[in-house]
């Protein structure tokens, strides 16, 4: 249930509102907006009329009951309003949501050695990212492929960060791990495959840092959702939600599908902001800058995409990614189109502007 405040309400007739609310055994959650202030309710409130709630004060615009079973990420709870997730970085603070320009995020799989991950921490810099991503507990299906670096991946992705400024998004996969991942993360990732890990997800929700939730392999989205809400239940409100393709029943020509109506449909149900990863949706490079078109088109707040110097080499997930070369030339593909659409800034305009040939189409059947 949520109190919406009417506009210029006394500040202490706001508190006096949730101190009767605390009587009822309810938490009441003050949500400050743009326009309105909102009191999220945390608690049982079947039993409760909200006509009881609103009688409580003549400042009380109006009482809402959130039906959806995930509460503090339903739009409702926030009255509409977006949710901005602010994160500081060298380079400054970069805000991922609805009403900014686009983040981009690129960089390996897997952080393999100090040269790859430096290199490819500045070239994508110089092309316009603002977060270098890179694995260093990576989650693989068999347990005898490469299973990441470790610690002294986390401390190659602080050196990038200290060279480039950029902010650094890795995941943490184990409990024991967060500390340490936290330490050096900007944004802590879950993968897919542990997005119901509820140990996991409450005890991240505790450090307070901000998470990028990616979508489990078949979770619908009132599962994502869930998970959304463990997060914000352990009290850390800046979730990002990251749509990286779900199973469906192609293996040979996708690794999975992208489901681009996520982005309109989680519009309608949360107020977090969404990222989208065409690496890991399609699992084929070639198909990763149109995808990563419809992704702004379709309204993405941000975009995750796997970069590597020498894919062919990559220790994971090569064929999905993006050269360096790959990288820019998409950098420069997009940016006509996040124009359009009013996300892209001058903080994305490459600092180098290298010549491309254009793109074999692969619509063109070559
Ligand atoms: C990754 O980002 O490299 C990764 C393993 O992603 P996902 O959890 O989406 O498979
Ligand atoms: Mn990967």
């Amino acid at each position: 249930m949520i109190i919406v405040i009417k506009s210029c309400s006394p500040a202490a007739e706001i508190e006096r509102i949730s101190e009767e609310i605390r009587r009822w055994n309810i938490t009441p959650e003050k949500c400050v907006g743009q326009d309105k202030v909102v009191i999220g309710l945390v608690g049982d409130t079947a039993e409760i009329d909200p006509r009881q709630i609103q009688n409580l004060s003549p400042f009380i615009e109006q009482v809402i009951r959130v039906k959806k079973p995930f509460k503090r990420a339903s739009r409702e709870f926030r009255y509409s309003e977006p949710t901005d997730v602010v994160v500081p970085t060298p380079n400054g603070s970069v805000t991922f949501g609805q009403n900014h320009s686009l983040v981009l995020v690129a960089g390996p799989c897997s952080v393999e050695n100090e040269e790859m991950i430096v290199e490819t921490a500045q070239r994508v810099k110089a092309a316009g990212a603002q977060f270098l991503r890179g694995g260093a507990y990576k989650p693989r299906t068999s347990p005898y492929a490469f299973q990441g670096h470790g610690e002294s991946a986390l401390e190659l992705l602080a050196q990038a960060r200290v060279v480039t400024g950029l902010g650094i998004i890795t995941e943490v996969m184990d409990t024991a791990d967060i500390d340490k991942v936290a330490s050096i993360a900007d944004v802590v990732q879950i993968g897919a495959r542990n997005m119901q890990n509820f140990s996991l997800l409450k005890k991240v929700g505790a450090t307070g840092k901000p998470v990028l939730l990616k979508r489990g392999l078949a979770a619908t989205i009132e599962d994502w959702l869930m998970s959304a809400e463990y997060i914000l239940a352990a009290g850390n409100p800046n979730v990002i939600l990251c749509e990286r393709g779900i199973r469906t029943f192609d293996k040979q020509y996708t690794r999975n599908t992208l489901d681009i109506s996520a982005i309109p449909v989680l519009r309608t149900l949360t107020h977090l902001p969404i990222m989208i990863d065409p690496s890991h949706a399609t699992g084929f490079s070639e198909f990763v800058p149109t995808m990563a078109m419809a992704a702004i088109a379709a309204g993405a707040d941000s975009l995750m995409i796997e970069v590597h110097p020498d894919p062919a080499k990559a220790l994971s997930d090569g064929p999905q990614s993006l050269t360096l070369e790959g990288f820019e030339q998409l950098m420069q593909e997009i940016a006509p189109l996040g124009t359009f659409f009013g996300r892209w800034t001058q903080n994305h305009r490459a600092t180098t502007t290298p010549k491309f040939a254009p793109r074999v189409s692969s619509i063109a059947g070559v």
